[in-house]
C-alpha cells in the first residue's frame, strides 16, 4: 500500500487499551464494514442464522454489508459497551490503528484527543500497528 508512510513517527510503538468509553462508536453516523465471514461469527454470537442476522442489524454496502446504527447515530450494538466485543468486525478491532488516522501526526493528534484508550495498556510494535492498516478497509 503506497499510502504507508515509509518512515513513521510510530517507530517505537503505541500504547493502547480501550477503555469502553464509546466515543468511536457512537454520536455522528459512520459506516462499519463487515464481511461475509464475520457476519457468520457475529451470527453464531448472537445464536441467529447468518440471514437472519443480516435482516435484523445489517444493510448491504459494498461487497459485503454494514452494521445499522440507532437514529441517534450510534451503533446498534452500543449499550453501555460494546455488546458483541468478541466478534466484532476488523474495522472494529483495528481502531484507532487506521491508516485515516496515522498518515500524519496532526492526523494522529486529533483522534488522541477523541479516544481516551490511547497511551494506555500494552505497547503495540510499528508492525503490528502498520498490521492493523492493512486489515482496515479504506
Ligand atoms: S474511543 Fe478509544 S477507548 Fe473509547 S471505545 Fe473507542 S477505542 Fe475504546
Amino acid at each position: 500500500m503506497s499510502e504507508i508512510p515509509t518512515k513513521t513517527f510510530f517507530a517505537e510503538g503505541i500504547r493502547f487499551e480501550c477503555t469502553d468509553c464509546g466515543n468511536c462508536c457512537t454520536g455522528a453516523p459512520g459506516i462499519v464494514e463487515i464481511s461475509e465471514a464475520e457476519v457468520e461469527t457475529l451470527a453464531e454470537l448472537l445464536n441467529l442464522s447468518v440471514d437472519d442476522c443480516a435482516a435484523r442489524y445489517l444493510e448491504p454496502y459494498e461487497d459485503a454489508y454494514r452494521i445499522i446504527e440507532k437514529p441517534n447515530g450510534d451503533c446498534i450494538f452500543f449499550e453501555e459497551r460494546c455488546t458483541i466485543y468478541s466478534a466484532r468486525p476488523s474495522q472494529c478491532r483495528t481502531y484507532p490503528f487506521w491508516l485515516q488516522n496515522l498518515r500524519s501526526k496532526a492526523a494522529w493528534q486529533a483522534i488522541c484527543k477523541e479516544c481516551p484508550g490511547i497511551g494506555l495498556g500494552r505497547l503495540y510494535t510499528e508492525t503490528e500497528i502498520l498490521d492493523g492498516i492493512e486489515q482496515t478497509p479504506q
